[in-house]
């Protein structure tokens, strides 16, 4: 079983990056695909290992994003 998209994970909605995630994972596992076409346990450890970094940065940057909208003072 695969999971792309928000079926994977939600990263904050400030970062803008939900489309753009979910059609970058379908196009990425599609070229896996095609680099192993016979094997896709290959196609899919491959596409994993690249994948799961890019997560983690993107979740790590919302939450930074966050925190920059949240924990300001509003200038009085
Ligand atoms: C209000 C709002 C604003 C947003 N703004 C942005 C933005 O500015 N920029 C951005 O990048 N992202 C934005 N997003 C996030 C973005 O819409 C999602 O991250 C993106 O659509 C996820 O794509 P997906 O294919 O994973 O899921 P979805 O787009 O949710 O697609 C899932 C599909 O599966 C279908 N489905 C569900 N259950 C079944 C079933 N049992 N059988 C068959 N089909 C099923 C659903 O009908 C749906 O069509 C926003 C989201 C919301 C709610």
């Amino acid at each position: 079983m695969l999971l792309l998209g928000d079926a994977a994970f939600v990263a904050r909605p400030h970062t803008g990056a939900g489309a753009g995630k979910a059609a970058a994972s379908a196009l990425t596992l599609a070229r896996a695909l095609q680099s192993h076409p016979t094997d896709t346990d290959a196609a899919r450890l491959h596409w994993e290992r690249d994948q799961l970094p890019a997560d983690r940065r993107l979740v790590r940057w919302g939450i930074a994003l966050g925190r920059r909208i949240m924990d300001v003072a509003p200038a009085l």
